[in-house]
């Protein structure tokens, strides 16, 4: 997906602005692998080869994303991935007590 596409997507759910994580990308400038985090609601959208997957939850397999979510790892920053969203340290740490 073209860096000039991106600027255009918010979140399909709240409209909320999208932070982009740029993973792979084509010496042009498109971006092959990647994912974009929801500024309002954290949900997380992955790119894969070049498609972002921005479909509502209901329409989402949680089982086909975690495994690139796991080889991802290193770019979410302490984060984790749960029910389509990243998780914050402190989120869980709140969900435990
Ligand atoms: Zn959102």
């Amino acid at each position: 997906m073209r860096p000039e596409t991106i600027k255009k997507l918010c979140c399909p759910f709240d409209k909320g602005d999208l932070t982009l994580t740029e993973i792979t990308k084509e010496i042009s400038g498109n971006i092959l692998e990647g994912f974009f985090v929801c500024t309002i609601c954290k949900r997380l959208y992955p790119i894969v080869k070049g498609i972002p997957i921005m479909s509502p939850d209901e329409f989402r397999e949680f089982k086909l994303e975690q495994p690139l979510l796991e080889r991802w790892e290193k770019h979410l920053n302490g984060h984790s991935f749960a029910n389509f969203r990243l998780v914050g340290p402190e989120n869980r740490a709140k969900e435990l007590s």
